[in-house]
């Protein structure tokens, strides 16, 4: 089966075509500034070089007919037609309580998620946007939406409650939702694979760490805690993102700067996190590293902080869990940035994690990082969240019940 992954933003659009049989790639790109003057698709067959094309793109459609385009093309294309596109699995940020696994895209289904939009106004409208492109360009291909909040939907009332008064969970549903669900399922997974034990016996923290970041303790194979929340800011320090912060530094600073307190919320989603902490070296952990060993002292306070949270983090979540069997780094700065790590490592050698520091400099690959027989045992698995919906997917559309799905 040939499966397009759409993960869709307010003015792009990423996209894969993935054959799930042998879980190749076939082709993958990005349609950028959709909207916005400038805009660009950039597409690359497996094997082949990125090919970027200025196009007009008034609107998502217009991308996914470009898309489409590009994967039938005589040169850069790898099908033929339309017709080879199996099915196509769409990233949906939030699902709210809704939905606690991924689900074929019907009228109903799309309605409920249009319901989920308050609690991701970025997010979650730019995805229905890419949703009903495709069903306007690909009325008779089967739909399925994976969830980054669903992974997360087991966890208990204790973890997902804030301390606030009842009623606003209970009006509002104002509670730890958690984000990245998909990738920390994938990860959480594969380690157990490559321990070779059952998931049902390990206590895993899962710490995705790209440029929005979060820690996740995966029990018995269900999220138990997560460090996101109600939204994708609390938690983990982050390229941008301030992470948990004293809710009073909001108004303190809105009414010092003369400023809204959404302006201050926005200042916290765009101009905190390492970037800011570092005096606006970067929000990329490439450069903070460079600045930092070239005398930057924020840049290398930065570095520190931000370690100092994950490792925070990762002794709260051996707490929730009464132990921990693996720890596992993903994502762009988990899977690539030695120097983050060991900065993390700091914090959790206690747990007996015996981290080689030679492994560590090894970056974009699985490898256990810790000494044979460590107590805990620390890794780095390479995450795949489009391989992951590719895989929903099918396992949704195999499940059957696909005609008329959106009458
Ligand atoms: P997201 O998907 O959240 O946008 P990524 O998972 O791609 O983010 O992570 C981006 C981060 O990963 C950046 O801060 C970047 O510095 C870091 N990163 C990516 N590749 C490398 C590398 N080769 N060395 C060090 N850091 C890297």
């Amino acid at each position: 089966m040939n499966v397009l992954v759409i993960n869709c933003g307010s003015s792009s659009l990423k996209y894969q075509l993935i054959n799930s049989d042998s879980e190749e790639v076939l082709a993958k790109g990005l349609c950028e500034r959709i909207g916005i003057d400038g805009s660009a698709i950039v597409h690359q067959p497996a094997g082949g070089e990125k090919v970027k094309s200025e196009t007009d793109m008034p609107n998502h459609t217009k991308a996914v007919q470009l898309v489409i385009e590009k994967l039938t093309d005589p040169q850069v294309g790898v099908i033929a037609s339309l017709d080879e596109i199996d099915a196509v699995g769409h990233r949906i940020v939030h699902g709210g309580e809704k939905f606690a696994t991924s689900v074929v895209l019907t009228k109903e289904v799309l309605e409920a998620i249009e319901q989920c939009n308050d609690l991701a106004p970025l997010h979650n409208p730019a995805n229905l946007i890419g949703i009903n492109s495709c069903r306007e360009i690909m009325p008779n291909v089967p739909m399925v939406g994976v969830f980054d909040t669903a992974f997360h939907q087991t966890m208990p009332k204790k973890a997902y409650l804030y301390g606030l008064p009842l009623e606003y969970y209970e009006k509002y549903k104002v509670r730890r939702y958690g984000f990245h669900g998909t990738s920390h399922d994938f990860v959480s997974k594969r380690a157990a694979e490559l321990l070779g034990r059952d998931i049902k016996d390990l206590k895993i923290i899962v710490c995705h760490l790209g440029n929005g970041a979060s820690v996740s303790a995966v029990q018995y194979g269900k999220s138990v805690d997560t460090s996101m929340g109600l939204t994708p800011l609390e938690g983990l320090i982050m390229g941008t993102r301030s992470g948990d912060l004293d809710p009073a530094i909001v108004t303190f600073i809105a009414q010092k700067e003369g400023i809204s307190a959404e302006e201050v919320i926005g200042i916290c989603n765009k101009k905190s996190g390492v970037l800011g902490l570092s005096g606006g070296v970067s929000s990329d952990f490439r450069d903070l590293g460079e600045a930092a060993q070239a005398g930057n002292e924020a840049a290398q306070t930065a570095l520190e902080t931000y370690g100092y949270r994950v490792g925070k983090y990762i002794g709260a979540y051996v707490a929730a869990m009464n132990g921990v069997d693996a720890i596992v780094f993903t994502a762009g700065v988990g899977e690539n940035n030695a120097q983050a790590r060991a900065e993390i490592g700091k914090y959790i050698g206690y747990l007996g994690t015996n981290i080689d520091p030679e492994k560590n400099k090894l970056r974009g690959e699985e490898v256990i990082l810790s000494d044979e027989g460590a107590k805990v045992t620390v890794m780095v698995i390479p995450t795949n969240e489009e391989l992951a919906i590719a895989r929903e997917t099918v396992r949704l559309v195999q499940q059957g019940n696909m005609c008329c799905a959106y009458a």
